[in-house]
Parts: C-alpha cells; structure tokens; sequence
C-alpha cells in the first residue's frame, strides 16, 4: 500500500510541521520535497514535504495540489533539517530559502492560459472563477490583482496551469546590473597569472581535496592582496571542467563588479549571481540557469547557502570571518557553518579564505578538524602598507579645525592627492553626527520607540538607526527651550564636507548604506574609483570590503577601536580584523600604500597586533583570555532574549528564565539583565547568555526554555549568537 500521509513544513515561525492526507488523484505522485499547496486556517499555504508517512493522525485535511517546480532534494533537505535543529530556528523559515521565488513581483503580469479561458468559459473554474473573470480582458499587475485575491490563489491558479506570468521585466543573472560586463576592468585582469610558488603549493593541497571527491575543510589564511581570489578561481574551474558546479559565498558587500569580472573571464556566461536586491524574475531565471545546470558558478550572499545545485563539486565561503554571513533574525543561522555542514552532508571539500580568520575556524584548524594552508605574502611588487598610529588621547596631537582629524592624517591625505593617487577614509558610522546635544541642558533627543538617541542626517533630518524613525531637527532645545541646540561627534556625512572643505580642488565621494540604497549608486563610484574620477572616498564599513583599486595610496582609519565601545566578547576579535582589513585597501598597484590609523587606545593588543599584522600573536593572546572565561571558541554561547511591552513582566520572566537554569549541570549564566540596547519599538528587552562546555548540554537548555511559555512576553533563543546587543 502507498502512504497516505504526509509532514509538510509551511513559511510559519512555528516549531511544527503540519500533517495532511494525500488525496486518492495524488496518491503515489508526493515525495519528501515537493512543493504542495494545502489548507490552512481559513486559506491555504504552500509547503514542503518533509516526510511521507503511514501513521495516521486522527483527523487531517487533505493536499489541494503539488506544484511543478522540482522537488527540494534529499541533502538539501536533511540540511534544513540539520540547520533548523542545530539553531533551533523555524524549519519551515529555513526550507523556504531552498525552493524557488514566487512566480511574482509586483509588477509582474499574469494572463489567462488557454487551459484558464475554456474554463471560464465553460464555467468549470470552481474558486478561482473570480480571479479568472478578473484577467478576461487582459493582462493585470500582480500588485492590481493583490487587492482582491490572496497570494495563495495566484499561486494555486499557477499551479494548475489556469494563468500564467507575462515577464517584462528584464531577466539574466546580473541583470540591472547593467555596466557589469563593460570593459573598464580590462586592466589585466584579463592576462591569466603565473601563480607564485605559495599559491602552487597551497592550490596542489586543495587540487588533492578535489579530486578525493570527498568532504575536507581547508582553512586559507593570506593577507589582502597574497592572490586568495586567484586559488578560488583556479579551484573552481577544475571542478567546472570536471562538470561540476561551485557554490561561492562572499560578503553581503563584496558582490563588487570586479568579482563578478573576474569570475567571468574563467566561467563566462556560466556564472549566476544571487542576492537579495534581485527582482523575483531576475532571480528566477538565474535558479533556473543553475537548476539546468546552464549556470556552474553561483555566487551569492548567506542564503546563498541554500540554493539547490545539482552537481555541487566544491563550496568556497571567501571573508570567511565576515559577521554578515551570521544572520540573527529568525530564522537564525550562520551560513559558514551552514556551508561547511552542507559540505559534509554532500561530500565534497570546503574552501574557507580571509586575511584575518574568525577564532572560531582558526581553532578548529589548530586542533586539526580544518586543514590550515597560509599565503603569507603579496602578489603584488610592494609588501602590506605601512601602517602609522597617530595617538588621538596624546593631548600633544594637533588637529585641525575638527577634533576628530588629526593634522598628520590630514597632511597626508593633502600630500596623496596633490600627488595623483586616491585615499580611502574610514569611519564606521554614518549620518553627519551620532546625536545633537544642548549645551545648555545636556539634552539629546531619543527616539520615541528605542532608547537609543537619534542620529542627525543633513538631508533627512533625525533618524533612528534602530527602527527607522525620522524626524525634524527641533529648532529649540525640547527640553529647556534654549536654541543652541548643535550636532556632536562625526559621522560619514560631516567627514566628508570637512574633508570637501579642506581639499576644496579634489572629488570627494560617500559610499555607506545610506548611499548603496540608491539604485546605481555603488556601480558608479566603483567605475570613477577605478578611473580616478574620485580622489576621496569616505564610508563605512562597506568601503573595507575586497575592492581593489590599485591607484590607492592612502588609508586612513578615523576611529579604529569604535568596536571597543560594545560589550561584546568579540571586540577586539572585529577590531584586529577592521584594522587589518581597511588598510589592506592602500598600495594594491605597483604604488606602496600606507594606512594612518587614528585610536584613542593604541596599546590595546587589538591595536597594536593588527599594527603588526601578527595575526598569530593576536589570537593567541585572544584565545588566553577567551578560554579562560569559557567563551567561544573554547565553549558554546547561547543567548536568550525576552522581550514584551511591559518592562516589569520581561524582568520578571527573564529572572525566572534564569533561575530555572541556576542548577542546570554544565551550564553558566551570565545574567539577566537589560539588553544593552535596553527598547526597541517599545518593547523593553532583557537577556541572559548560557555558556556550556559542549553543543549538546547548551542545546538541551535553550530547549527547556521554550518549553514554559510566559505571558504577554516573547522569548527568544539564539544559538552561536554574534549579535548581543
Ligand atoms: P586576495 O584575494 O588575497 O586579496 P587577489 O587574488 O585578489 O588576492 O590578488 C591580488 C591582485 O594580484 C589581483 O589583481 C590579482 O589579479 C593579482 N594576482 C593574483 N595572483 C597573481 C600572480 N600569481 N601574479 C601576478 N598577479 C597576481
Ligand atoms: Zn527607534
């Protein structure tokens, strides 16, 4: 006899999956990875099947359809398993990011098919006459349509074949992204590179792991500029010309159009891009060139993780260090481990590569679960940028008109553009100012949701970093009525009109995420950076990525321990890397680069190591004071977050949360207490952090956590956690 029953896992942030009977027309025709459509509620919800099963419950409802898109397959599926389990995250959440987008954006249009015309016309369209009717006379937007129908009906007509979607809008993987493909980064890049005796040896290593054909982690650890990028390259095309395919996952903002050219002149139109700022189309179409095996590169972001790829040869995870590829919002998960899970679970070998590896994959390839292969060198004629430390606590500094620059950084900069070269300068904090205080009072203006203070935008006015609240600048003191209200501190904003100020000859550009939202807008600075068209290029962040344009000679770094100012274990672990990182950017070209970095704690080790570029003694002296605390990599971390309207009833549950793990064998609390950042949205947040020896013991006390429920508060448990504020 066929099974009659099945577990699907639907798109709910709930635990469960859901049973339902197979209907007799289907039966035999479902397998754990399809994609079915079934009631729910009051409506109906797309899933994945999870499983097919005998048992029967007592009372379910049956499957409406199956859909014709490919099954989720097997290994993929006991990844979302495995990922759901591992970060105790909503396995329906994760499935979904394994099955293609919707068949719809906004302004996508549906038409009738001729299988949907006959049967309107032969009033054989049962529920969905109505939608039907609605696309007799043409063509409608799906945002028109949404108005009256639900997603669950299109998605249901679509399925069986009644409509079907008019794409407009452009398709192809890097489309919208047009310019990728312009010739501006012929450079030489187009010259294939004589590797250099480090690069042999570490490429033989991982040539090896290829062609054993089964699951090993490599560890690459080469400073900026070793030829990191050239190992992929090298790497991936033998598996391609193996014809198999490779899954690279970079940074949220490494997917630079220099990437992307570079990983077309060895695949060609064989690379498909995916990441968020796709529309649905684009992004469907670049799942269809991979499902075809048409696409045998994949690039993309964290939920790039997830994307099926028949043939998988080979998984390259690059910044492997990159707090970006730890997602903290429900579903949580950390697509590095995810990766070098699915690497297992698959059976093929793990490239992970950064200049300044996470602790976490350092260790693991000090005890030997990873295998560690160094690239101590430039490529490129010039060694690492000399680094220089201007001490901003030495009252014997000078600055300029501004506090935060000093005269040193400043004349340099002068120096580099009278010169011909570019400068890059880094502040890792956006807006103009991080607040406006008045004098008279000491008032800063809070966000009225968050108790954080606003930050002062010249263009916008007063915004909330936290949940986008934006206001006016007052025009007097809310608080004491006095009108000298002015802005405090630096952000990217007001170091680039001082910078345009001082250097009134030079092109000064913005690059933060108040900037990369406008479509365009990174492409075109990245074409006149590489040009030269810019001479200065302020940001955050964002600006310490992979970019590589040779004719930067100077870094400057305008507060290199701001991630000190966080309690945040891993601190000085993001300070080094910062550091590091920001000042790789300068002397990429056959020009000797220099980085002035401006602290106020130049002796702290974070500082003086990352000066050094002593990776070694860095996390050496890191690992002494983490593991004597029992803190990650030496011990696991889990977090729990309770949050509510009420601040007493989130205390009070947290301090129960607490005391329910006080005698729990194993475990460690630190806490509870109030979240760092203590509202947000008006709710008021506690937390604790569980620290254990092993995953299994941390694993078993997050989950009795959520067993007890508590009133009128939410709880929240994060596993790994990177964010704790
Ligand atoms: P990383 O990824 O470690 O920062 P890249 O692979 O981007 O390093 O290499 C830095 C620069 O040096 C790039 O412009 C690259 O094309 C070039 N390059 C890489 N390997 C070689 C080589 N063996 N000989 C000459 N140039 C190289
Ligand atoms: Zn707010």
């Amino acid at each position: 006899m066929t099974s009659s029953f099945v577990r699907v896992a639907v798109p709910r942030p709930v635990e469960d999956v859901f049973h339902y009977r197979i209907p007799d027309h289907l039966l035999g025709k479902i397998a754990p990875g399809h994609i079915v459509t079934a009631p729910f509620g009051k409506g109906t919800i797309n899933g994945v099947v999870m499983e097919v099963t005998e048992e029967v419950p007592l009372k379910v409802r049956s499957i409406l359809s199956v859909s014709p898109i490919l099954p989720v397959e097997d290994k993929l599926l006991e990844l979302t398993r495995w990922t759901a389990s591992y970060y105790q995250s909503p396995l329906g959440l994760i499935v979904r990011m394994c099955v293609p987008p919707p068949f719809r954006s906004q302004s996508s249009k549906f038409r009738l098919t001729e299988k949907g015309s006959s049967a309107l016309n032969e009033d054989t369209a049962g529920p969905f006459g109505d939608l039907l009717a609605a696309l007799k006379r043409g063509a409608r937007t799906a945002a028109h349509l949404e108005k009256k129908f639900s997603s669950d009906e299109f998605e249901r007509c679509l399925g069986e074949g009644l409509i079907e979607v008019l794409d407009s809008s452009p398709s192809g993987p890097a489309a919208g992204e047009a310019g990728l493909k312009e010739p501006q980064y012929k450079r030489d890049e187009n010259t294939v590179h004589t590797l250099t005796l480090d690069q042999k040896r570490v490429l033989d290593s991982i040539e090896k792991s290829i062609d054993d054909g089964s699951f090993s982690v490599a560890l690459l650890q080469g400073v900026t500029g070793s030829g990191k990028t050239e190992i992929y390259l090298r790497a991936a095309q033998k598996v391609m010309n193996m014809g198999q395919s490779v899954l690279l996952l970079v940074p949220e903002i490494s997917l630079t159009p220099l990437l992307t050219f570079r990983l077309e002149r060895i695949a060609r139109d064989r690379v498909a891009v995916v990441h968020s700022a796709l529309t649905a189309a684009q992004k469907r179409s670049s799942w269809e060139d991979i499902r075809e095996g048409r696409a045998r590169l994949v690039v993309g972001v964290r939920s790039g993780v997830f994307v099926p790829i028949p043939d998988l040869g080979l998984i390259i995870v690059d910044e492997e260090h990159d707090a970006s590829f730890r997602q903290e919002e429900t579903p949580s998960y950390h697509a590095r481990d995810v990766a070098v899970k699915r690497g297992q679970i698959q059976g093929i070998p793990v490239i992970l590569g950064s200049a300044t590896p996470s602790m976490e994959s350092y260790r693991n390839s000090e005890v030997g679960k990873y295998q560690r292969l160094e690239l101590p060198k430039r490529v490129t004629p010039y060694p690492a940028p000399e680094i220089e430390i201007v001490n901003m606590a030495d009252p014997e500094v000078t600055r300029t008109e501004n506090p935060f620059l000093s005269d040193r950084l400043m004349s340099v900069l002068k120096e580099t553009v009278d010169g011909g070269s570019q400068a890059m300068l880094f502040l890792n904090r956006r807006g103009f100012s991080p607040f406006i205080l008045c004098p008279d009072c000491n008032y800063t203006l809070p966000c009225p949701n968050c108790a954080v203070t606003l930050t002062y935008h010249r263009k916008r006015g007063m915004l909330c970093h936290y949940c986008g609240h934006l206001q006016p600048p007052p025009e007097a003191c809310p608080n004491c009525q006095g009108i000298r209200m002015s802005p405090v501190g630096t952000g990217t904003q007001r170091l680039e009109s001082a910078i345009a100020s001082a250097l009134p000859e030079a092109v000064i550009e913005r690059l933060d995420r108040d900037i990369i939202v406008k479509k365009g807008a990174l492409q075109d600075i990245y074409t006149r950076m590489d040009r030269s068209e810019i001479q200065v290029l302020v940001g955050t962040q964002i600006i310490a990525k992979g970019h590589d344009f040779p004719n930067v000679t100077l870094v400057g770094i305008l507060n290199a321990e701001q991630a000190l100012d966080f309690p945040d274990f891993r601190s000085s672990e993001r300070t080094y890397q910062l550091i590091t990182q920001v000042s790789g950017r300068a002397g990429r070209g056959t020009k000797k680069g220099r980085a002035i970095v401006q602290s106020y704690f130049p002796g702290h080790y974070s500082v003086s190591l990352a000066l050094d570029g002593d990776y070694r003694a860095f996390y050496e002296a890191e690992a002494a004071i983490r593991s004597s605390l029992g803190y990650p990599p030496f011990g696991r971390m889990g977090r729990v977050i309770v949050e509510g309207a009420k601040e007493e009833t989130v205390q009070k549950a947290c301090v129960d949360i607490a005391q329910r793990h006080s005698g729990t064998k194993g475990i460690r609390i630190l806490g509870p207490s109030s979240a760092p950042l203590p509202r947000i949205l008006n709710r008021y947040r506690w937390h604790l952090l569980l620290l254990a020896s092993d995953h299994s013991t941390l694993s078993k006390a997050l989950r009795s956590t959520r067993e007890k429920s508590y009133k009128s508060v939410r709880v929240h448990v994060r596993v790994d956690p990177y964010h704790l504020m």
